[in-house]
């Protein structure tokens, strides 16, 4: 496997281009004005269709089918146009999702359990998707159709890379005889959902590898961008096949929580990372919309805010001419972007804390975990909304990464293998502490026991309630409203083991809710003590809870969730990199880079008045007033905003380097300059 040669680019454009038949194709190209819209935007890298959902190709193929409202080779002339003015071009290729193929050939398309075709996907806000997915191990299309279309244009056009989309099967799928009988010689339980979903995964991990090889037999060391590394467990498999992740995620799709997340774990194997967002409102191709400049401002900047390069999507028209006016609002954001990059792009994050995520589960695991009416992804976004509204410097890590510098873990699955579980035993006796979600305590694993016994539980059920309080006093009430406080989410019945300290007891109401035996018109008042809320072991260096506090907090934004735990994190984490009185609103990351600490400020205040609207960030409003200490560390000699050279008086107080930063609007940088050590 060959290393990427060519340099890493920064402000991609993805443009999409799924285009039916039944239109006319390109009559409005003009490849001088096309890259002339790009280059003033800013822009220095794209991906130009090859081949669509549809299944149509924009060039000159004998491989696959020209699109037949196409008269010319659009991308001939795009890549010749590009060559010109060293923007790199990738040719994007959808891999399972080809309608014109799978029209021809149904004996391709993946199948459902019941043996019907992969027709239909429901997206989160209910709209579908009609195209049929095929299977790569249904016949042998791969190797008569699909690499040689991809080497076919590889040798026509002189490209920096391969885009490959779809690279992924829908939930539920694949169960065609071709992969039975795969499942079947390699003794693989298809009616195991965790090691289909492995199963899945190898075929597209298999499918990838193999191209990587016949690219570098073409041009070695070309860029390759495939999206079926960008799972938990998956994402260490990418070296030495993939050129970079690119990690999208379109705000109405995934919400906002999803790219700090995602892009914080992909970055940690060490492949760069490039964010992905859209110019739209809703999903892919929402043609008629472009978000707020303010927005696109935002979204390119949460990209910065973990050292991630950048991509917006856009989708084009069928004439060929790109939208003015959407790049302008692009072109807004990339030249907001670039004096930014320099400083963010490929830092190191300062971190204290992190998110430990399951290692090798299946996807299905991420959309519920099993059992409890709290998926896991729940607690992973509330983790993220808690740790940015408290400033505390997070990350995301799973069992196999380096986790030595850190001091706090927050445990959302229990460990899934003994070696893991030992990592945080190691962890605990270090000194470093862990909370642990309710959904990681259960587990039918042989060390079950083992795992009980670090976290100071005795046992664990199922609670019948659908919420349940939790009462506490002395340090961990600071600043709470002094009553017991409703969990909305279902928990568990802990008892503590031996030694453990019980630090928040837990109320219920006096029976379940139900037709039969109601209490007014919601759940009863806290009347009966059912035990445990949180325990404390390893001299309080472990926390567990019975109730998914950072879920809970997600899904109601409940002051008092949040109360506790700060107080929770205060024991966790005595320690912290920065100090600040700025609002939640307000997140703030800490980076090291080239020596020096960058320090970056974003607002995230949202238009939102209705239940049911979406959160647009129309209108920036300015932040200030507040303090930021930084708490450890060499000593800082310099503070200053690269962009404007403006300097930032700081003091040394007890407490460290404190410093008052200028009103924050948009996206803030600030760079330290430390003293040299010793
Ligand atoms: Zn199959």
């Amino acid at each position: 496997m060959n290393p990427p040669t060519i340099p890493f680019p920064h402000r991609q454009i993805h443009l999409d281009f799924h285009t039916p038949a039944g239109v006319t194709v390109g009559d409005q190209f003009d490849a001088t004005t096309f890259f002339d819209t790009l280059e003033t935007a800013k822009v220095n890298s794209i991906a130009l269709f090859a081949k669509c959902h549809h299944g149509y190709s924009y060039f000159d193929t004998k491989v696959g089918t020209r699109h037949p409202g196409l008269g010319f080779d659009l991308l001939d002339q795009m890549v010749a146009e590009s060559a010109k003015r060293k923007m790199p071009v990738l040719a994007y290729f959808s891999l399972n999702v080809d309608e014109v193929f799978a029209e021809a050939h149904p004996e391709h398309v993946a199948q459902f359990r019941d043996g019907k075709p992969v027709d239909s996907q429901i997206l989160q806000d209910g709209s579908e998707l009609y195209w049929r997915w095929l299977c790569p191990n249904r016949g042998s299309w791969l190797e008569t159709f699909f690499f040689p279309h991809v080497e076919e244009c590889l040798r026509l056009h002189l490209l920096d890379g391969i885009f490959i989309d779809m690279a992924g099967y829908l939930p539920g799928s694949c169960f065609c005889d071709d992969c039975q009988r795969l499942m079947n010689e390699q003794g693989i339980d298809p009616n195991d959902d965790t090691a289909h979903q492995q199963f899945n995964s190898a075929t597209h991990d298999r499918f990838a590898r193999e191209l990587r090889r016949r690219m570098d037999a073409i041009r070695p060391g070309l860029r390759l961008e495939i999206g079926c590394y960008n799972a938990f467990g998956e994402a260490a498999k990418a070296k030495g096949v993939i050129s970079d992740f690119y990690a999208e995620t379109l705000a109405f799709q995934t919400g906002w929580l999803a790219f700090p997340l995602l892009g914080r774990y992909l970055s940690n194997t060490g492949v760069p990372v490039m964010g992905m967002t859209g110019r739209f409102l809703k999903n892919w191709g929402d043609f008629g919309t472009v978000v707020s400049p303010a927005q696109m401002k935002y979204q390119v900047a949460t990209h910065l805010m973990v050292g991630a390069a950048s991509c917006i999507g856009d989708h084009m028209h069928c004439n060929g001419a790109l939208d003015k006016a959407v790049y302008q609002t692009i072109g807004e954001a990339f030249s907001f972007l670039e004096p930014r990059q320099q400083w963010c792009v490929g830092m190191k994050r300062l971190r204290e804390a992190a998110i430990l995520i399951p290692d090798g589960v299946e996807n299905a695991a991420m959309v519920a975990a099993k059992g409890n009416g709290v998926s896991l992804f729940d607690t992973l976004y509330g983790a993220v909304k808690f740790f940015t509204e408290e400033h505390i410097q997070w990350d995301v890590v799973d069992a196999s990464m380096d986790w030595s510098d850190l001091r706090t873990l927050v445990v959302a699955n229990p460990p899934a293998t003994e070696a893991a579980l030992g990592k945080l035993e190691a962890f605990v006796a270090d000194g470093g502490s862990l909370s642990v979600d309710p959904n990681a305590i259960l587990t039918t694993a042989s060390f079950a026991a083992r795992w009980h016994a670090l976290l100071g539980v005795k046992s664990a059920k199922h609670g019948e309630h659908p919420g349940t309080y939790y009462s506490v006093s002395g340090q961990l009430a600071k600043g709470l409203p002094d009553m017991a406080h409703y969990v909305h989410a279902p928990g568990l019945e802990l008892k503590p083991a031996t030694g453990s300290k019980v630090l928040a007891r837990l109320k219920t109401p006096p029976f379940v809710r139900s037709r039969e035996h109601f209490y007014g018109h919601f759940h009863g008042p806290d009347i009966l003590d059912a035990g445990a809320a949180m325990i404390s072991s390893q001299e309080g260096r472990v926390l567990t809870f019975a109730q998914p506090l950072l879920a809970a907090y997600l899904h109601t934004g409940y002051h008092a969730h949040r109360t506790l735990l700060r107080n929770v994190f205060q024991k966790l984490l005595p320690q912290r990199l920065l100090r600040t009185n700025a609002p939640g609103q307000l997140e703030i990351t800490l980076g090291k880079k080239d020596g020096k600490m960058v320090l970056q400020m974003l607002p995230f205040i949202a238009d939102r008045r209705d239940r049911n609207s979406f959160e647009s960030l129309n209108e920036p409003i300015l932040i200030g007033g507040f303090t930021i200490t930084l708490t450890s560390g060499p000593q800082v000699r310099r503070i200053y905003d690269p962009l404007s050279g403006r300097e930032v008086n700081f003091r040394k107080t007890t407490r460290g380097m404190s410093f008052r930063p200028p009103p924050v609007r948009e996206h803030q940088l600030l760079i330290a300059e430390m003293e040299p050590a010793g």
